[in-house]
């Protein structure tokens, strides 16, 4: 099976959890929506979602109502990402995997990174009235590249 179909599967089966779970109706233009958004190279903009869906007649209005639905239900994460200028990009949450990122505030660099002390931090907290399921934290800074062209220019 495509990773793409899989994903897709485990994403419509969130879905339909979340509708019911708020009394929602399902429809097949947001399936089509979401089969599309799983296709997609992640993570991907709206901009793109919405040239995938213009073959398929789908209007602009749908695809984004669709999108907040998914963030919603927690099928795609919703980050806002400065590479040049602010746009939002989303990515499918597979299964319940935490993220920590560093983040090029200079270049839009984002890279995945590994810190087993702020992971066991997290997860260990408590919050009351809150089940934790994931979480995201991203650390803001300058990367190695950035960071050369600028002793280069110094120099
Ligand atoms: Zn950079």
């Amino acid at each position: 099976m495509l990773k793409s179909a899989r994903a897709y599967i485990l994403a419509q089966e969130k879905l339909v959890r979340f509708l019911h779970e708020h009394e929602k109706r399902p429809s097949k233009v947001r399936n089509i929506v979401l089969s599309l958004a799983c296709a997609l190279p992640q993570p991907f903009t709206a901009e793109q979602l919405q040239r995938a869906c213009e073959a398929e007649r789908i209007s602009v209005g749908t695809v984004y109502n669709s999108l907040n639905t998914f963030v919603d239900a927690q099928i795609f994460r919703a980050t806002e990402r400065q590479r040049g200028k602010a746009a939002t990009e989303y990515e499918l949450i597979t299964g319940s995997s935490n993220r920590l990122q560093i983040v090029c505030k200079k270049c839009g660099r984002v890279t995945d990174i590994t810190d087993k002390a702020i992971t066991t931090l997290v997860q260990d907290r408590k919050y009351s009235n809150f089940n934790m399921q994931h979480f995201s934290l991203f650390i803001y800074g300058e990367c190695r590249i950035c960071r050369k062209k600028k002793i280069k220019t110094k120099a």
